[in-house]
């Protein structure tokens, strides 16, 4: 799923769609016409933001197949704002399925920077 007019592909009752259309708020941080990158409304580490497709993909496996392009665009929004509001160094995570702790279907990045890191996640 890709659009060329910019007009984003969206599903029905997905949060993430509602937030990129601004139908529900959200604290955006960056957005390009494609990405867009607002705050976790739990944060995890100091700098916790979640960059996001306008257009609609269940997850990364979806976008990767669908529009890399795309995938590759997000994960440029994503240094962008690791650079702007912490030190450029940063940890992606997009959780895939419901056993590895995705529960919004809709693909984001968990941008994670801003500390020295944990690592335990199993
Ligand atoms: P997942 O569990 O799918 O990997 O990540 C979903 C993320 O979305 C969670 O980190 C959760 O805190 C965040 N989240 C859930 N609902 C909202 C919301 O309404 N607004 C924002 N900004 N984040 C949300
Ligand atoms: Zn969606």
């Amino acid at each position: 799923m890709s659009t060329s007019d910019l007009t984003p592909v969206t599903a029905p009752d997905c949060l993430f769609c509602r937030i990129v259309a601004g139908d529900l708020p959200a604290t955006i941080v960056a957005s390009t016409p494609r990405v867009v990158a607002f705050r976790d409304i739990a944060p995890k580490a100091p700098l916790h933001v979640l960059v996001v497709p306008r257009d609609h993909h269940a997850d990364i496996a979806q976008l990767a197949a669908a529009d890399p392009a795309l995938l590759a665009d997000l994960v440029r929004l994503a240094h962008e704002v690791a650079q702007s509001e912490a030190d450029g160094q940063f940890r992606l995570v997009f959780n895939t399925g419901v056993d590895a702790g995705q529960s919004v279907f809709h693909v984001h990045a968990h941008l994670l920077a801003g500390a020295r890191l944990g690592w335990s996640p199993g």
